[in-house]
């Protein structure tokens, strides 16, 4: 038994480049392969909270982050016509730093990569595992660029439809929940200092629609839609879709959805979900982020848990031999990235089925409190 001192990681987003960033600083020696030869992301914002700061500022980058967005006052829940029912203000995790933060993908994936190639870590674009095989104290991998290599072991960070999940998990797929999400990015009122999420529409759509600051200049609208039968639109009419989806509210969003005018800035996405049971773990490989546990998007979690995960296993590999530090990292990790996918995907539930609905505030506010206990 021996800790790890080589390691590959499979996949260049979120969970890939915090968890390379994480062994890096801990003087594990760590190289990632990610498939996508342009390395490009979505246009649109992503939200983050509390702990995706904490997380992001122990590996360095917290106050990187913060510049590169807009940090808000928490999120708000209004009616349909925009006024305010609920407020749940952020609480900062971090002295100095804010809680609630709105930031562009692009602006994220900057701040990780420059770090990254600060760090001198190795990236492989447009490259891919072809195989891999398990020795028992190691991993031998053959790539789609006709080089091999060989690791201690092999972080599966490939995302939600992750190759490597579909190798040694072939049972586990994501699966639709029913819902879809429109995004387009607009320009931001210049009072907007909070995410608002306004609830109980009646336009012929079930579901919900919010915004939330990204830059000074701009923020982002997001549309959580009931999509029977998971709908493909041809894309010239996404723009059209979706402002009949967003027709009816008022307040900002009325005016918000007026600038959702080009369809090729629409960013639609069905919802799918895989929560793997426990462990995400097998031989000398493991799965951390979405390739362990997609959740949906109604906690705004997905990248907090990619990055506490990162941070979790960069600690405990940098402590134990390996068998030793995947187990640490499941009893550490397993119960809270279960609980947000599992609150994620109940909150999308009581969207499509209010005749039995819970209080879906009560639910939020109490993981965020979840949320704000250490990792
Ligand atoms: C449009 C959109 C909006 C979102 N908004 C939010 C939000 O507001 N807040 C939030 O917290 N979360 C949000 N999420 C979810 C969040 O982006 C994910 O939870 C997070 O990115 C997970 O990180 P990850 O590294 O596991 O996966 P990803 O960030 O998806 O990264 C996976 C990487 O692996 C690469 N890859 C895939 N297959 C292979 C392969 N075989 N070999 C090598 N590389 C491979 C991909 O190209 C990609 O770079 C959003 C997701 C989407 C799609």
């Amino acid at each position: 038994m021996s800790k790890a001192q080589n390691v590959l990681v499979i996949g260049g987003g979120v969970a890939g480049l915090a968890v390379a960033i994480g062994l890096h600083n801990k003087g594990v020696k760590v190289e990632v392969v990610e498939k996508d030869a342009s390395w490009s992301v979505y246009h649109v914002g992503i939200i983050v909270q509390a702990n995706f700061i904490r997380a992001l500022e122990q590996l360095g980058v917290g106050k990187a982050a913060v510049a590169a967005g807009y940090p808000y006052k928490g999120a708000r829940f209004k009616n349909v016509a925009g006024q305010v029912i609920a407020e749940l203000p952020g609480d900062s995790q971090v002295d100095g730093l804010p809680s609630d933060l709105g930031l562009t993908r692009p602006a994220l994936h900057e701040v990780l990569t420059s770090k990254v190639k600060q760090l001198g870590i190795p990236v492989r674009l447009g490259v891919s595992f072809d195989s891999f095989t398990d020795t028992g104290s190691g991993v031998d991998v053959t790539f789609s660029d006709g080089t091999s290599g060989s690791y201690d072991l092999m972080i599966g960070c490939d995302g939600n439809y992750s190759a490597v999940r579909k190798v040694l998990w072939p049972e586990a797929a994501p699966k639709y929940t029913g819902q879809a999400v429109w995004r387009y990015n607009v320009p931001r009122p210049a009072d907007l200092e909070w995410s608002d999420i306004y609830v109980g529409i009646d336009n012929g759509f079930k579901g919900k629609a919010g915004y939330c600051p990204l830059t000074p200049e701009e923020m982002y609208i997001f549309a959580v839609i009931e999509e029977p039968g998971k709908p493909r639109f041809a894309p010239e009419t996404l723009a059209d879709e979706m402002r009949k989806r967003l027709a009816g509210y008022g307040g900002t969003m009325a005016e918000a959805a007026r600038h959702v005018t080009d369809p090729a800035l629409v960013v639609y996405r069905p919802l799918e979900a895989c929560i793997m049971p426990d462990p995400w773990y097998k031989g000398r490989v493991v799965l951390i982020g979405d390739a362990a546990h997609s959740a949906t998007p109604h906690l705004g979690q997905g990248a907090a848990m990619a990055v506490e995960d990162a941070v979790v296993l960069a600690e405990e590999l940098a402590d134990k031999d390996v068998d030793a530090a995947l187990r640490a990292f499941m009893d550490r990790r397993f119960e809270r990235a279960k609980l947000v996918g599992t609150s994620s995907i109940q909150l999308g539930e009581w969207e499509m089925h209010p005749e039995t609905a819970g209080d879906p505030v009560a639910l939020t506010q109490r993981i965020r409190e979840k949320l704000a206990e250490p990792v």
